[in-house]
């Protein structure tokens, strides 16, 4: 029956309204309800005992407060926590936990799959794409947050205290849903995580990224990855579209970046690719004027990738470059790698085990057009 009922979670509060009008409720009803969806985390109607018996009753029966199911949630050796997120169409996403020692960031996804096919990323490789619309991307922090039981939105101390926009899918590929999604999670009134504490992590869409810091303000990133056009057309083909210096201006102009407020760039170091001094020094140079910082990523491999890491020796002697130019550029510890829950492994179970399929299918000797998967 619940597919009927229109799920509350994701409309932001206009819509809420609407809806609630709709059914014959005063506006001022939508601050209640939003209150007990976003901020006491509430998914039954009859929990919502501000809200007079016969009112959450009717509510009941016109709408839901629905999350993703969760196919799977693993914990992983090192306390990183990753949940295989399926939506109402069997399309499944991933959102990984990353615990630190007094708070945390959950990497949320944007997207099924990817549309853009950068050459180091296992999420690009898979064939199915769709953006996820808001419930689906409010829905990942929900159901985190139901997870570590941090209902009703904590004041102060609280473990899932960060978001990053760096699971799967190029966010600002789905600028409209993420930017909602992003608004009803930064809602003082509810989810309450703050502008501040959002990253949004983006292989270089340059329109969209003027919007985002015009819309939202929230914490930019970016996979930057090469320090020339001609090697960041071949890794990343969006470098075709926006290159470089585009890129690099649009960086140069996203308000609310200072020295306080840095952006990231994320670097993935591949041996014998994107990781010499000279590359390194070039680095420096063309962030020039930009308040920025690195994040160093040791590329993690995955079965039929045609990259390997960077030596040790190559990644610290890259990050000690960039140090003494003046920026911070830690090289980032890979968490969860026992449950695949590594930055660029994102790609969902049922995807994987199509993939060995068709690889047995073809150790078989059998035709994969015969077995579409
Ligand atoms: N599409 C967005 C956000 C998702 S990717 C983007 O590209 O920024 C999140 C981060 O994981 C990006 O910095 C991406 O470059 C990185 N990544 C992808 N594949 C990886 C791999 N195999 N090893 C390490 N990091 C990877
Ligand atoms: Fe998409 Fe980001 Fe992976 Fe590139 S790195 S394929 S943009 S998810």
């Amino acid at each position: 029956m619940s597919q009927t009922l229109t799920n509350l979670v994701g409309l932001d509060r206009d819509e809420l309204t609407a809806v609630l009008v709709e059914i014959g409720e005063k506006p001022f009803r939508a601050k209640q309800v939003w209150h007990w969806i976003y901020h006491q985390g509430v998914t039954d109607f009859a929990k919502m005992t501000t809200i007079a018996k016969p009112t959450r009753e009717k509510l009941a029966d016109n709408f839901v407060v629905a999350r993703p199911e969760v196919s799977r949630e693993q914990t992983s050796s090192d306390s990183a926590r990753k949940w295989l997120v399926k939506f109402d169409d069997g399309n499944e996403a991933e959102t990984v936990f990353i615990p630190e020692e007094d708070r945390g960031a959950l990497c949320v996804s944007s997207q099924i799959g990817c549309t853009l096919t950068c050459k180091f990323c296992h999420t690009g490789t898979q064939r199915l794409v769709r953006n996820l619309d808001p419930a689906e991307i409010v829905g990942q922090v929900m159901l985190a947050r139901d997870s570590y039981g941090e209902w009703p939105t904590p004041n102060g101390d609280r473990l899932l205290s960060n978001i990053v926009m760096m699971g799967m899918g190029e966010p600002l590929f789905n600028y409209d849903n993420v930017a909602k999604a992003l608004k009803i999670i930064m809602d003082g009134d509810g989810i309450a995580i703050s502008k501040r504490r959002i990253t949004l992590s983006t292989s270089g869409v340059v329109p969209a990224i003027r919007q985002c810091g015009a819309d939202l303000g929230v914490n930019l990133a970016i996979s930057l990855h090469a320090v020339t056009d001609e090697l960041r057309d071949i890794i990343m083909p969006i470098n075709k579209k926006y290159p470089l210096k585009e890129l690099l201006q649009a960086c140069r102009e996203y308000p609310g970046s200072n020295n306080a407020r840095r952006i990231t760039f994320e670097y993935i170091m591949l041996d014998g690719i994107n990781d010499s001094p000279a590359d390194a020094k070039q680095l420096a140079r063309l962030v020039k004027g930009i308040p920025a910082k690195f994040n160093l990523i040791p590329f993690n491999k995955w079965p039929g990738a045609d990259y390997d890491c960077s030596s040790d020796k190559a990644m610290s002697r890259f990050a000690e470059i960039l140090n003494d130019a003046g920026y911070s550029a830690p090289v980032r510890k890979p968490r969860g790698r026992d449950i695949l829950a590594a930055c660029g492994q994102l790609k969902s179970d049922s995807e994987r085990e199509r993939m060995s399929l068709l690889k047995a299918r073809r150790a078989a000797g059998i035709e994969d057009d015969a077995h579409p998967a």
